[in-house]
């Protein structure tokens, strides 16, 4: 799943390539995916782009209609969705169908972007609208964690009295923007901190230290992404995960084998020796099995 370091790449590659460019049309291949209907999408028709954003996992195309309030095209890509950018798009609208193919947007010189998904059930998300406000899932973030506003404190009080694991808070949009399961695997790795630790049992220095190690890793990650086309992010992001998904591999800080325990409705990474004094963490819905 694309995290706030690919979609901030996600939205400076489609900054560079689609800004004054004016759209020909937008279509959905896969009706369920559009979440608005006020604007309808024929209301992008002559509109000019005049930039892109990122509010957490959100990747926002700003575009300027030959008359009326600007648009934002807004897309959250979820767990398997892509953007991939064309320089010649066909001239017929796509036929719906069971393919990858969710939304196609098309320029008047006859370049655009598909957004795709594997698998016939699409949770990639696309909204138009004139508030990015609007959206629920935009207005309920939680601060984003590369603002300046994000500061130690602020992460003091969101996890002050939170009887909750770490990594979930980690991930919890509501609490802070754009961290998601990846990034928060490899914060607590870099904290060296167990993800089942309580939010609410952290010294004020080690949330000193959590606060500089998840800007720390965001950053980086952002540094290793700038410049890459959307087509490289995917591989770059998987070179620069440290445990993530790297169960049964050796943690290049110690050595010791990266471990998986199951985590809400996934799975976590993490290295016994860095993270949790050497033992390994029970897999609970594995002993629950087995009663
Ligand atoms: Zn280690």
């Amino acid at each position: 799943m694309p995290e706030l370091p690919e979609v901030a790449a996600l939205a400076a590659d489609l900054r560079e390539r689609a800004v004054g460019r004016v759209i020909d049309r937008a279509d959905v291949a896969e009706f369920s995916v559009l979440k608005t209907y006020d604007p309808p999408l024929t209301a992008l028709r002559g509109a000019r782009i005049t930039g892109t954003a990122r509010r957490g996992k959100f990747l926002d195309l700003i575009a300027e209609p030959p008359e009326g309030a600007q648009l934002h095209l807004v897309t959250h890509l979820a767990r398997a969705g892509w953007l991939r950018w064309r320089d010649a798009m066909p001239d017929a609208p796509p036929k719906p169908g069971k393919g990858p193919l969710a939304f196609r947007l098309r320029f008047t010189d006859g370049s655009g972007f598909d957004l795709t998904e594997a698998g016939t059930r699409k949770r990639l998300a696309v909204y138009l609208t004139t508030d990015i406000n609007q959206i629920p899932g935009v207005a309920s973030l939680g601060p984003e964690p590369l603002d300046a506003s994000f500061t130690p404190e602020v992460l003091a009080a969101i996890l002050g009295g939170r009887r909750t694991q770490i990594k979930g808070v980690l991930r919890d949009q509501k609490l802070i923007a754009g961290i998601g399961n990846a990034y928060s695997d490899e914060v607590l790795h870099a904290a060296k901190m167990s993800p089942f630790r309580l939010a609410s049992s952290l010294s004020p220095q080690e949330i000193a230290d959590l606060h500089a190690v998840i800007v720390g890793t965001l950053r980086e990650a952002i540094d290793r992404s700038d410049g890459l086309a959307a087509s490289d992010l995917k591989k770059e992001k998987k070179a620069g995960l440290r445990v993530h998904g790297r169960a049964g591999e050796a943690c290049p800080v110690c050595g010791d084998t990266v471990r998986e325990v199951s985590f809400a409705d996934s799975a976590l990474q993490y290295c016994p020796t860095c993270q949790t004094g050497g033992k390994p963490l029970a897999d609970r819905r594995m002993s629950r099995l087995l009663k």
